[in-house]
């Protein structure tokens, strides 16, 4: 469908992913979905490193002083074109620049072109996304600089997805005045990978989305399940911010919150410290005292450390039971997916969560399941489950591009 809107047309999109201190980029030729080149920038404002590889497997790597954004995109458009590791002959082949954001709160129900008031509002959300939104507003002015006025910007919301859940599902038990004066509500995270995934599955396995009941499993450093009816989200694990829901690498994930009160008042710890341990030091790594990889803490765990054991023990049941969460937000479920770093590669997790789903008929073809990681992914339920289980390689890189693409019109 896009290759025929597209024609011959040459349509190179950069998506940038930009965080407090690095920015991630990758080249895409829409024409056949390719990416061209990728890379990141990081430890931007302090020593800084970059790293840049093309589709044909030139690489180049250099640590050096980054000071801003604004630097990092001078770095990353002088890689794109030049003699040795560029893949473009001039800048002006970039058609246009896709930004992912990660908190587009209920004033962005969908991605848009950036302008004036666009840029002010993203800025305006840092207070609910101080790591994230501040910078990225930083680096859409960079590149605006950088590539001139006449290549559009778009931005892409990982809450965007979410904005269809309803208020029964998104506020909290809190004074409402709480969601009146400061927006505290759930807004959910990884819309873009949720939203890429459940159109993908249904295109896997040729269903109609908009009549489908979709359980979508996000599962990386950080992780979050989605409940998806009829192609819209009407409930997610994240909440307010991505500390919510699931047991992650460093997160702790939903926790009883006078836990903080409690910890707070019996040690000597400030506010500050406190969310220090919940986003850095739990999760995985809390647990097992081994690593926030999860790689790591398997083998750990099959060398017989209890530690480790654990935090996969708890992390296989966290995913069941929100799992069964969202089956009943919508009263039923057709399709499970398993995506992300974990998802798409844990074939192990995925064994132990689906053998606990007797009760909705679930039945995974063992041996199918580990045949589908390193980016193949595939149908891995067996032909009398009653639900299909499906591995989907996520790629939210390619959904900003699209998106990018269509709103470039
Ligand atoms: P992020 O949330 O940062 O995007 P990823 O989706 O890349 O994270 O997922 C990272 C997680 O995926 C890590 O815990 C890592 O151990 C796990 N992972 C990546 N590759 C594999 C693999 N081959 N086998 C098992 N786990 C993997």
């Amino acid at each position: 469908m896009l290759k025929k809107i597209i024609g011959d047309v040459k349509v190179k999109i950069l998506v940038i992913n930009a965080g407090s201190s690095s920015l991630k980029y990758q080249l895409i030729d829409m024409q056949n979905e390719k990416v061209l080149a990728k890379g990141l920038c990081e430890r931007i404002g302090f020593d800084g490193a970059v790293k840049h590889k093309t589709f044909d497997g030139r690489s180049f790597s250099e640590e050096r002083e980054i000071k801003d954004h604004k630097i990092a995109f001078e770095i990353v458009a002088k890689l794109l074109v030049d003699e040795k590791y560029g893949v473009i002959k001039n800048l002006k082949e970039i058609a246009a620049v896709g930004h992912r954001i990660v908190q587009g709160a209920e004033i962005f129900k969908e991605s848009c072109l950036v302008t004036d008031k666009v840029l002010e509002q993203i800025d305006s959300l840092s207070p609910l996304a101080p790591l994230h939104n501040h910078a990225q507003a930083k680096a859409i002015k960079a590149a605006i600089e950088t590539f001139g006025k006449e290549v559009k910007q778009v931005v892409v919301f990982d809450t965007s997805f979410h904005q269809t859940i309803e208020e029964k599902a998104f506020l909290y038990g809190l004074p409402y005045e709480a969601y009146e004066k400061y927006k505290i509500r759930k807004y959910g995270f990884h819309g873009t990978s949720h939203r890429y995934v459940s159109a993908k599955v249904c295109e896997m396995l040729n269903k109609d989305i908009n009549s489908v009941k979709i359980v979508s499993c996000h599962l990386g450093n950080g992780s979050s399940i989605c409940a998806i009816e009829n192609g819209k989200s009407v409930e997610t694990t994240m909440g307010l911010t991505p500390l919510d829901g699931l047991l992650m690498g460093t997160r702790c994930g939903n926790i009883d919150p006078s836990c903080l009160v409690f910890l707070m008042q019996q040690s000597e710890i400030d506010i500050k410290k406190m969310d220090e341990i919940m986003n850095k030091r739990s999760g995985l790594l809390g647990i097992s005292g081994v690593s926030s990889d999860y790689r790591d803490v398997k083998k750990a765990a099959d060398s017989g450390n209890k530690r480790a054991k654990l935090a996969l023990l708890m992390l296989s049941y966290q995913i069941r039971k929100k799992i069964a969460a969202c089956v009943a937000a919508m009263d039923g479920i057709d399709i499970l997916t398993f995506e992300g770093g974990i998802g798409e590669n844990s074939y192990d997790l995925t064994i132990s969560v689906c053998e606990h789903l007797n009760f909705l008929g679930a039945k995974i073809d063992v041996e199918k399941t580990k045949q589908t990681v390193g980016g193949k992914g595939g149908i891995i339920s067996t032909k009398d489950s009653k639900i299909d289980i499906c591995v989907v390689p996520t790629n939210e890189e390619l959904l900003i591009a699209k998106d990018t693409l269509s709103l470039i019109g």
